[in-house]
Formats: structure tokens, C-alpha cells, sequence
């Protein structure tokens, strides 16, 4: 699991590992936190627990991740091929230099407009009752105490200026992830924003509602079949441009 890294922030993001469960069973629940100093290194009984339930939740391999849904909006086929044929993405240089755009100060132009408080990066959130975990880019604080999910997109926006659908997917799982797993008192996320870097940074609000969170919780359901083989993936009707056009044994030659 990737470490949290600190920001550059005047708020500035906790320099420590977060990890927030959402543990729903039958008959008990837990929701945590799971901070690990990275100096001290030291770790408490309650973050060896959560750190032992999340090696669990791995283990079961019943995961699915944040990426993977936008994967699967983009296309069925992906899910079947990384699940169940264990195929990789084709990494493009485009996606390389995108790994290595300094995120943390385009983030900069939204602590004004949304009044935040605090900036968190590196928060992993996993909930059992979804079978889902993810890391958003950026989580902001408001100072009223929103949480507003951000995702930094080195990509251009869908033609007229409109956010691509599998990140507006993204940003409602986020979303379903921090209602689950928020330590604390239960709340609605409401909007999250994707900045786009290219053809120049710009940044667009995206309302979060309910029928895209059961949207969202639809799709979770269907891959989840694809992933378990009961259900048969739904192909895109052109794969230009795919990452994994390789190795699918699901393409078009179109
Ligand atoms: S090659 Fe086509 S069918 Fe296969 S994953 Fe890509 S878009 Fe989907």
C-alpha cells in the first residue's frame, strides 16, 4: 500500500498513513482509523487491529477499487481482463508523465473558493459493506466541515468542456467510500471537483447526487459479477485508443 506524502500546504494534510474502514457485519460494526507515524514508526493495538482486518480484506480478494469502477464505465471488458486474466495496462508515456505531475500545487487555486481548513492526502478508505476501496487525490475540509473529494487529471475534458463520465463515476464511488467509512458523525458528500490539466489547468464542480451515487452502486454490482464470471462483459463498440487492446480477447477491429 502506498504511503501518504505530505503536502506542501499552508493548512497542510496529518503526515501519517490514514486509513479509514468501514468493517459491517451481521451482527457489529467498526469504523476506524489507521494512523501510522512515520517517524516514531511505532503502532497501537487499535491500528495493528485495523491494519490486520485490512490484510483480511485483501486476502478475500473480493476488493474491487475506485479504479476499476471508472475502468469498468469506460468499458466491461477491463474488469474481466485484470480480475480474471490478470492482463496489465499498457503503460503510455502519456500516463508515465502524468504519474509524475506535481499535483499539490494546481490544488492551490481551490483553497480559496471552497474555504478550506484542511487539505488530506494519502487517506485510503476500504468498506466491506461495498466491497470497494480507493484513494482519492485530494480530500478538502472545509471550514463548515464539508468533505469534498478532488481528482487531478493530467487529460482534457470530454468535448465541450463537460467532465468524462467514468470520473464523474469516480467521484461518486469517493463518495459512497466517505459517507461508509468517515469516523465520526454520518453525512452526505455532495459534490467533489476534477481538475483537468490540459489543454490548461482548469477545474470543474461536479454535483454528486443520489440516483449517480445508485448509479454508481449499480455498476458496483454488475462488476462485481464480471469479476466473480456471472455475468458477460459488455464490450465497447470501438476500442480505439484502449490500453489493453493487446491482449483483449473481447476487441473490435473497427
Ligand atoms: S480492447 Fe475493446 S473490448 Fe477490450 S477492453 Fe479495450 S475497449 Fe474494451
Amino acid at each position: 500500500m502506498p504511503g501518504a506524502r505530505e503536502c506542501a500546504f499552508p493548512v497542510g494534510p496529518p503526515p501519517e498513513l490514514l486509513v479509514y474502514l468501514d468493517w459491517g457485519a451481521s451482527s457489529w460494526h467498526l469504523s476506524g482509523a489507521l494512523r501510522l507515524p512515520p517517524r516514531s514508526g511505532r503502532a497501537t493495538a487499535r491500528s495493528l487491529t485495523c491494519a490486520a482486518l485490512l490484510y483480511r480484506f485483501v486476502a478475500e480478494e473480493w476488493l474491487l477499487t475506485v479504479n476499476d469502477l471508472k475502468h469498468f464505465a469506460y468499458c466491461e471488458a477491463i474488469v474481466y481482463l485484470t480480475h480474471r486474466m490478470g492482463v496489465r495496462e499498457t503503460p503510455t508515456e502519456y500516463m508515465e508523465y502524468g504519474r509524475e505531475v506535481e499535483k499539490e500545487e494546481h490544488v492551490q487555486q481551490l483553497l480559496k473558493k471552497y474555504k478550506v481548513a484542511r487539505v488530506l492526502r494519502g487517506v485510503h478508505l476500504v468498506s466491506r459493506e461495498l466491497r470497494l476501496t480507493g484513494a482519492p487525490d485530494f480530500i478538502l475540509v472545509t471550514k463548515l466541515g464539508e468533505l469534498i473529494p478532488v481528482e487531478v487529471k493530467w487529460a482534457e475534458p470530454a468535448p465541450r468542456g463537460r467532465v468524462k463520465r467514468d470520473h464523474v463515476v469516480q467521484l461518486a464511488a469517493y463518495a459512497l467510500l466517505m459517507e461508509r467509512t468517515w469516523p465520526g458523525s454520518r453525512f452526505s458528500v455532495k459534490r467533489g471537483v476534477v481538475l483537468y490539466l490540459k489543454p490548461s489547468p482548469k477545474f470543474f464542480e461536479v454535483p454528486l447526487t443520489a440516483e449517480d451515487k445508485k448509479a454508481v452502486l449499480d455498476m458496483l454490482k454488475r462488476a462485481l459479477d464480471v469479476v466473480r464470471g456471472r455475468a458477460e462483459p459488455r464490450k465497447r463498440a470501438r476500442c480505439t485508443g484502449c490500453n489493453y487492446h493487446a491482449h483483449c480477447p473481447f476487441r473490435s477491429y473497427q
